[in-house]
């Protein structure tokens, strides 16, 4: 919940306005002497903004300070709505980000100070995998640009990281050690936990918590390994509503998965026995499901352990990179999505045309590794993205438009085996881009034709435009023209003109949503083909688009709105 503290008019306008943009988020605290309502927001919410000087909210938070983990964010702003200053817990608490949704609403600048942000050197407690141990002490040696030694049991998909591989001299380095085992640290060391480990359980009706959790523990402990690299707790079917195992997991914080008997009673394993058979039909629970949740390339480093009333057993899986396929929109710096840009910091391998690259370079940071190439690589670029990805690195295939689209994600996905996570994110397609510059001319059933006869056989192109024309659909041509290609376009426009009158509307588009955009809003009579070339698409109307006002539109329906034809 996210505390709403006002004491005065022009603060109270901004709590109205946060309130309404956040029903369900916001308490709001008036009324009080300012004091009494910030001791209650801080004893009752998780997030607080205060409209206060930073000066007062620094004299009235102090004597109520806990500690990063324990206390509340808080975000102040100013009388005059110009600041949204993340003032405690900027990155445990999540001030930071309140402060940047704050301003979303308020239209105030946000002020982040945490140092790691304001250089943008990553901070290590906001890695995509909990970090343990020393984290001041390195996080100041990284500020401070001192070596920083990366050491790592295996690869996992870690955005990139200003560390160094060479061997640190002597003992005095600072480190960050990827490992799911429980090590030494020491004082400059930074434990980072990756989701390494399965945990499989199985328990008798009735099972309580503590013993499960006590269990799980003593089998972590056995092996070595620790909780903090825990992915998964695995159990069978039959024990999924089982309340002592069902509530370890929540304990442990971590999701429930479970099988059937019948594919646990697959899973080869050390320490089969006769009660779990009987009891549920597969003579291993906790051994059979760490393993079958671990998946292929897994192994039991925990054989089963054995407690009054409940078994666990762990296991652990192969690292698994991950491959983000990244539409980065039609070209404009404010179409890249900001779950793209995401995707591009969290990547340490960006794969993709050397043009897209050039697009993004600024949004990548320090240290990731890019492999670019120029056209026509693309089977050799989606085989690198997915060996990158196959070798446990976090990889980036990025793409223009969305990636999908006539694109890279095909080619990468066909070579892709179920050995990596490969994650999507769309982009906004050529298609769109110049659907928004035209008016409306995708209001109703559409479709994209690609006229590019390198992989497609031109008898094959020409049979779906004629689909395309018989069936009335807007088309929208993706490469129409190239040097090499010049009559295709001509000819296309001819087959759809068999169907629909010359003064269909016609849009064509050129480098939609960059520098050297051009819009022009013609007819199929009408189009110049030598205007349109291979940064260009071609919206062609149905029978009912009309121009409107220099806008192309294409009804919803075949009876025109508003009376008229
Ligand atoms: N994946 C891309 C399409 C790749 S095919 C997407 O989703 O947009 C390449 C074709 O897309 C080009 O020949 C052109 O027809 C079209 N295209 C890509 N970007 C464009 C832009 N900014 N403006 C107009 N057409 C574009």
């Amino acid at each position: 919940m996210i505390g709403l503290i006002s004491t005065t008019a022009a603060g109270r306008t901004g709590c109205d306005r946060l309130a309404a943009a956040w029903p369900d988020r916001t308490r709001a605290y008036d009324g009080a002497p300012v004091g009494d309502l910030l001791r209650a927001a801080f004893a009752e919410c998780d997030q607080l903004v205060v409209f206060l000087a930073t000066g007062a909210a620094v004299r009235l938070l102090a004597p109520l300070l806990v500690s990063k983990s324990a206390d509340p964010a808080v975000v102040t702003v100013d009388e005059a709505h110009r600041h949204a200053i993340a003032l405690l817990g900027g990155h445990a608490a999540g001030a930071n980000a309140l402060a940047q949704e704050v301003s979303a609403v308020l239209t105030t600048t946000p002020v982040i100070t945490t140092a790691t942000d304001a250089t943008s050197t990553p901070a290590l407690d906001t890695l995509p995998y909990p970090a343990e141990g020393a984290l001041p002490a390195v996080t100041r040696a990284l500020l401070d640009g001192a070596p920083v030694h990366l050491r790592s049991d295996t690869t996992w998909p870690l955005p990139p990281l200003p560390l160094t591989t060479a061997e640190p001299a002597g003992h005095e380095a600072y480190r960050v050690w990827v490992t799911d085992r429980v090590v030494e640290g020491g004082e400059r060391t930074v434990l980072v936990r990756p989701p390494g480990l399965v945990v499989g359980v199985g328990g008798s009706r009735g099972v309580a918590v503590a013993e499960v959790v006590t269990l799980v523990r003593a089998a972590l402990a056995a092996g070595g390994v620790a909780e903090g690299s825990v992915w998964r707790m695995a159990t069978v079917d039959a024990k999924a509503q089982e309340a002592g195992i069902v509530a370890a997991a929540e304990h442990l914080g971590v999701p429930l998965v479970t099988f059937g008997a019948a594919a646990l009673a697959e899973v080869s394993v050390p320490n089969p026995s006769a009660a779990p058979l009987r009891a549920v039909g597969t003579p291993s629970v906790a051994e059979a499901a760490a393993l079958l949740a671990a998946g292929p390339g897994g192994e039991l480093v925990v054989q089963k352990q054995k407690s009054a009333m409940a078994t666990a057993a762990v296991a652990r899986r192969r690292p698994r990179g991950r491959l983000a396929v990244v539409g980065l929109g039609p070209g404009a710096r404010d179409l890249v999505t900001p779950r793209a840009a995401a995707e591009l910091r969290r990547a340490s391998v960006v794969v993709g045309l050397d043009q897209y690259v050039a697009q993004i370079r600024d949004l990548l940071p320090p240290g990731s590794r890019v492999l670019e190439s120029g056209l026509g690589a693309e089977e050799e670029r989606a085989r690198t993205a997915v060996a990158e990805a196959r070798a446990g690195h976090a990889v980036a295939l990025i793409g223009s438009g969305d990636a999908g689209v006539y694109a890279m994600a095909s080619p990468a996905l066909a070579e892709a085996a179920d050995d990596i996570d490969v994650v999507g994110v769309p982009g906004v397609t050529a298609a769109l881009a110049a659907a928004a510059l035209l008016g409306a001319p995708l209001g109703h059933d559409h479709v994209s034709i690609s006229l590019s006869d390198l992989h497609t056989p031109w008898e094959v192109i020409e049979r779906r435009v004629r689909a395309a024309a018989e069936a009335d659909l807007v088309v929208t041509f993706y490469n129409p023209r190239s040097r090499g290609r010049h009559w295709q376009l001509p000819k296309a426009l001819a087959l759809l003109a068999e169907h629909r009158g010359p003064g269909t509307p016609v849009g064509v588009v050129r480098a939609a949503s960059r520098p050297d955009e051009e819009v022009t809003v013609t007819t199929l009579a009408g189009v110049d083909p030598s205007t349109v070339d291979m940064v260009s698409v071609v919206t062609v109307g149905n029978t009912a688009s009309r121009v409107v006002a220099g806008r192309m539109v294409t009804p919803r329906g075949y009876r025109w709105q508003g009376g008229g034809a």
